[in-house]
């Protein structure tokens, strides 16, 4: 009697990103085509499954291989289990525990399956803007609070209509559990409005002929408001350029991709990084039929990126071109999210706005990146990325959960618990009041999102970054204790983290070219060879000290730095000849008494230098980073003997360098000759001594980090020098500031795990 009610089966664990993302249908399409029996659920652990019947290797197998396109499957554990009772079939159980486990995915651009239906004319979502499938949609940017599901998102005001909630209840839907399922009779509603008033008629064929006309259009998307305008008009990026106030930053562009690709080279790398669920911006070489120059002025890449809501690809197939997309923002805040914000700040900016009643709860910029010869970079971390999680390396298991606050320019705060690192979007520059106001809610939202209960607190030794008086705050709030980290061991400790290096695997060379950071005896450095682990760091070399003359204004204006360096180099006539636009005599006396001109090894400042030498930074900068782009662009395809540094004990000295480049100059060679022969210099003057301490034992691999590290020609000439020996750089966090809450993290961990008291 007993025997014909038992039946032997499996118990199965799934973990990984496996919630929100249709696991639970696709197991449970799996179980039917395999005739199996049994359950699945979702747990605070992931998706539990119970399961008997003949083919349980090959479903097993399929947990992995078959997973739907926006689950992760980090672990597939089984064990046999016995049912008292045979199941007939095969069902989806009612979820169990409930808690701040559930996860939420990062948003997912448009999948293929949504997008035919949009262009399919008897479907019933035809044209509809906010189609969404568990492949695809708003996740991060409409979730008010954990668990992810509808009432606890902006979607919560609209009430599904009898056809949607078939769809969401029916597990062989697509749509099963859609949380921001929507159609045209239930869901969000687009319109076009001028002046206030809405127009009527197709929203989307309004919005493209006003762009078809040269007008800018103010598109509400899915983590803010662009700005948009047709690409190939110079007339309305002249426009746009005027009313953002915004002589030279680098616009983004959306395009098709049969249009992206008239426009620009892409390599299958390329194209899959573009494609991917995330859709990031990406930075291609230009190509094809000429777009104006105002797009991005002097930059031999231009960063793309595919339509990745229903919205835009209805509106870039209405238009049937290339569009500018920049952020709809008043210069240097956070981009405008919400409707009436929109109408008060961007109607100088917009002709037109083109709008919806969905509501956008967080604000995400689109995530700019970028696919070498080494791999992919990561210049802004957002939309599409956050919030997913970064594993820890190997030895960080028993970390306690920490929270750290990372720097002032490009901030961003880290999350750790359970082995995972959670690095938010990216913030921006603190000094802006409602960026501020934005990263102390980033700091309160993804505590409570994550049930995060730190019990050790991280922020950079500066102590006058907003986000080190915020973390002292936070420390002395709940009597944690607080762990101040130099900035350059953030970057090198963030670079081994992101290279997978293990806590205990011994030391490593740290090679860190960066604007600027507080250093341990309370100069600015910059241009560091650090030799560290995760605990300890020594400053072996750096880049000769000179003055920031002007202090801050020495970061807004490059020939200052030139200034200084040809000064330090006994070159002070070349500098009164090249420099005689600006009032060197004054400066140099101020130098001289110390007034207002602290001492920075900094390499992204000797970067400006140059930039200045060869006459390709005039004046302000108009964005950061500007004259070392110029000199990047300008580098480009040459191949150059590299200039010579003078090597003492510690320091690393550009003097003779500039004297080597000012003789270039007035011999006439060119000047992306110079700027080749400059990048090349630089990359040998600290991957040789780098390479020395690998090649005596003193280091196991050399790490690369630092805002420098954007450029790509550095870190190729970099690469090229370190030739033969372990590198580790970064792949999923930037080389640049936003990247240092991940580096402190990891450093207050390692400090944890060794002194557990501390806790
Ligand atoms: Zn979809
Ligand atoms: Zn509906
Ligand atoms: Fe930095």
């Amino acid at each position: 009697m007993k025997g014909r009610n038992v039946s032997d089966g499996r118990v199965i664990r799934v973990r990984g990103q496996v919630q929100g993302v249709g696991y639970r249908p696709f197991v449970w399409q799996l179980a039917n085509r395999l005739s199996l029996r049994g359950e699945v659920l979702n747990d605070p652990e992931g998706v539990l499954i119970h399961v008997c019947g003949d083919a349980l290797n090959a479903f097993e197998l399929s947990l992995r291989s078959e997973a739907p396109p926006l689950a992760r499957v980090d672990a597939v554990e089984s064990t046999p289990f016995r049912f008292t009772v045979t199941p007939t079939t095969f069902r989806i159980a009612p979820s169990r525990g409930h808690g701040a486990e559930t996860r939420v995915t990062p948003d997912a651009a448009t999948c293929p399956a949504c997008r035919a239906e949009i262009f399919d004319t008897s479907e019933r979502r035809f044209g509809y803007a906010f189609t969404n499938c568990t492949h695809c949609g708003p996740r991060f940017t409409i979730l008010r609070a954990l668990p992810y599901d509808r009432a606890q998102t902006s979607m919560a005001a609209f009430d599904m209509c009898p056809a949607c909630r078939a769809d969401y209840q029916n597990p062989a839907d697509r749509r099963f559990h859609a949380q921001p399922i929507a159609c045209p009779d239930c869901g969000p509603r687009l319109w076009l409005e001028i002046d206030g008033q809405e127009i009527t008629g197709d929203a989307i064929a309004l919005a493209a002929s006003r762009l078809r006309a040269g007008e800018i259009v103010a598109v509400k998307g899915l983590g803010g408001f662009h700005l948009a305008c047709d690409a190939r008009n110079p007339t309305a990026l002249a426009q746009l350029r005027t009313r953002k106030r915004r002589p030279g930053k680098p616009f983004a562009l959306m395009a098709t991709p049969a249009i992206l690709r008239a426009h620009a080279i892409v390599s299958e790398a390329e194209f899959a990084r573009l494609t991917d669920p995330a859709a990031p911006i990406v930075l291609l070489r230009r190509n094809g039929p000429l777009l104006p120059e105002a797009i991005a002025p002097g930059q031999p890449t231009l960063g793309w990126m595919l339509p990745y809501t229903p919205l835009h690809h209805l509106l870039l197939e209405a238009f049937d071109g290339p569009l500018v997309m920049t952020s709809g923002n008043l210069s240097g805040e956070p981009q405008v999210i919400a409707n009436d914000e929109a109408r008060d700040k961007l109607a100088r900016f917009a002709d037109a706005f083109l709008m919806h009643d969905r509501d956008i709860v967080r604000r995400l910029d689109d995530s700019v990146e970028r696919i070498l010869p080494s791999g992919p970079m990561i210049l802004r971390r957002a939309r599409g990325r956050v919030p997913g999680t970064l594993p820890l390396p190997e030895g960080f298991c028993a970390a306690p959960q920490i929270l750290a606050f990372g720097g002032q320019m490009k901030s961003a705060v880290c999350l750790i618990k359970n082995g995972q690192a959670l690095l938010s979007h990216h913030l921006g520059d603190l000094d802006d009041a409602l960026t501020w106001e934005e990263f102390q809610n980033a700091d309160r939202d993804y505590s409570d999102l994550f049930d995060h209960h730190p019990k050790v607190i991280a922020c950079d030794l500066h102590p006058g970054y907003r986000a080190s008086r915020h973390a002292a705050q936070r420390s002395a709030a709940i009597s944690a204790p607080l762990i101040e980290v130099q900035h350059h061991h953030a970057h090198l400790a963030a670079a081994m983290g992101d290279g997978g290096w293990a806590l205990d695997l011994g030391p490593v060379a740290g090679i860190i070219l960066d604007g600027l950071g507080l250093g341990t005896d309370g100069t600015i450095w910059g241009g560091e060879l650090l030799l560290g682990d995760y605990l300890h760091t020594e400053r072996i070399a750096h880049l000769t000290p000179a003055p920031l003359i002007g202090g801050d204004a020495a970061s807004r204006e490059p020939w200052r730095n030139l200034l200084a360096r040809l000064d330090a180099a006994d070159l002070e006539a070349d500098a009164d000849r090249l420099l005689a636009a600006h009032p060197v005599a004054l400066l140099r006396q101020a130098a001289k008494a110390g007034v207002n001109a602290p001492l920075s090894s900094s390499a992204g400042r000797l970067f400006d230098a140059v930039a200045a030498a060869l006459g390709l930074a005039h004046g302000a900068q108009s964005f950061e980073g500007e004259a070392a782009m110029a000199l990047e662009a300008a580098a480009e395809g040459h191949d150059a003997a590299p200039y010579a540094f003078a090597h003492t004990d510690a320091t690393i000295d550009p003097a003779p360098m500039f004297r080597t480049l000012l003789a270039d100059l007035a011999n006439g060679a060119p000047v992306g000759l110079i700027a080749a022969r400059f990048h090349a210099g630089l990359a040998l003057a600290f991957a040789a001594p780098a390479r020395a301490l690998v090649e005596t034992g003193r280091a196991k691999a050399v790490a690369l980090s630092g805002g420098c590290f954007q450029n790509a020609t550095l870190l190729a000439a970099c690469l090229d020098a370190l030739d033969g020996i372990p590198v580790l750089i970064h792949h999923n966090t930037p080389a640049n500031d936003g990247g240092l809450a991940f580096g402190q993290a990891l450093i207050a961990a390692a400090r944890s795990i060794a002194t557990p008291e501390t806790r």
